[in-house]
């Protein structure tokens, strides 16, 4: 028997491909969605090529995020061509294909298994840095093909997304063990929606109205001005935990698991606001609080 001829197109096709990195969450509503195209946005920043590809057949969430609703795919000779948001940020969806977006997919895992592949196998990305795989919640059809179609080697990592939750962190244990059993490194894991700091919000909007459009981190700087003007008021600044974080959360799972933390990123309503009106770039929501933490966690990698 010779090998797969579906794999060795794959393989051709993603030999332009540098970096491939999937996205993973054990549940859903984490937030892995908006650190994919968070992370492809920062990247496309710092001018790689990039290509953001969304194999969440039952619910894919890229294109409203990104307000590419409606969008088509368009073929050319060399193949599906991705919807570009940058002239060096393609996107694929799964929901570029549905004819409404309230159709619900109802699909086993075989007819999942063969349109990942043509996905891998058809999409003409070119030359691309890095390709971020959006991976849907859990371990389930999708994910065993990805890493089947394209070799757990030739991966070259994942990323996990928990909130701070016990429900959610249980989760990624099976997401990293998932990841050991195919062979998967875990680039390490995010801590989404880890705490709200909006009188943080409402100062940086003031400092940037009187600064005239400089943009810059000015936590510390509030932080200090408050501690020294009003010290009784320091703690309404401090991150506000919003879920019960006793248990140590991310930070601690990680150990225990020996896997590496990549960071917090707050809950962020400037993002949330963002991706509700499908302009959940890079750019736009530079002004909200989150961005600064998914920076540092882009820097780590
Ligand atoms: P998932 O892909 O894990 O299902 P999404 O990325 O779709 O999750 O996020 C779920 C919801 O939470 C979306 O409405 C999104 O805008 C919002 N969201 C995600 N991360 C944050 C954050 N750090 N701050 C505020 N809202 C967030």
């Amino acid at each position: 028997k010779g090998p797969d001829p579906d794999l060795v197109a794959i393989a051709e096709r993603m030999a332009t491909v540098k970096h491939k990195i999937l996205i993973l969450s054990g549940k859903g509503g984490v937030g892995k969605s908006t650190f994919s195209a968070q992370l492809s946005f920062a990247l496309a920043a710092m001018d790689f090529q990039v290509g953001l590809l969304d194999i969440d057949i039952c619910g894919p969430s890229i294109p409203k995020m990104l307000g590419l609703e409606g969008q088509e795919i368009h073929q050319s000779n060399l193949g599906w061509s991705p919807v570009y948001v940058e002239s060096n940020l393609g996107v694929m969806s799964i929901g570029f294909m549905l004819p409404d977006p309230d159709d619900a997919v109802i699909w086993r895992g075989p007819r999942k298994n063969a349109l990942i592949k043509q996905f891998l196998k058809d999409v003409d990305w070119g030359e691309l840095d890095f390709l971020i795989v959006d991976a849907p919640p859990g371990t389930s059809d999708e994910h065993i093909s990805i890493v089947q179609d394209l070799g757990a080697a030739s991966i070259d990592g994942a990323i996990i997304v928990t909130t701070p939750q016990q429900v959610s962190l249980i989760d990624v244990r099976k997401e990293v063990s998932f990841c050991k059993k195919v062979g998967v490194q875990v680039l390490g894991v995010v801590e989404n929606m880890s705490g709200l700091r909006q009188p943080m919000l409402a100062a940086s909007k003031f400092l940037r109205m009187t600064e005239a459009g400089e943009e810059k981190d000015v936590t510390e700087w509030v932080r200090e001005y408050v501690k020294e003007k009003a010290p009784e008021l320091l703690d309404i600044i401090a991150l506000n935990e919003v879920f019960d974080n006793s248990g140590g959360g991310a930070t601690r799972m990680c150990s225990e698991m020996g896997v590496p933390f990549l960071g917090k990123v707050p809950l962020d309503p400037e993002l949330c606001k963002a991706a509700e009106e499908g302009r959940s770039c890079f750019v736009d929501q530079k002004s909200g609080t989150s961005a600064p933490a998914l920076q540092k966690i882009i820097e780590t990698l």
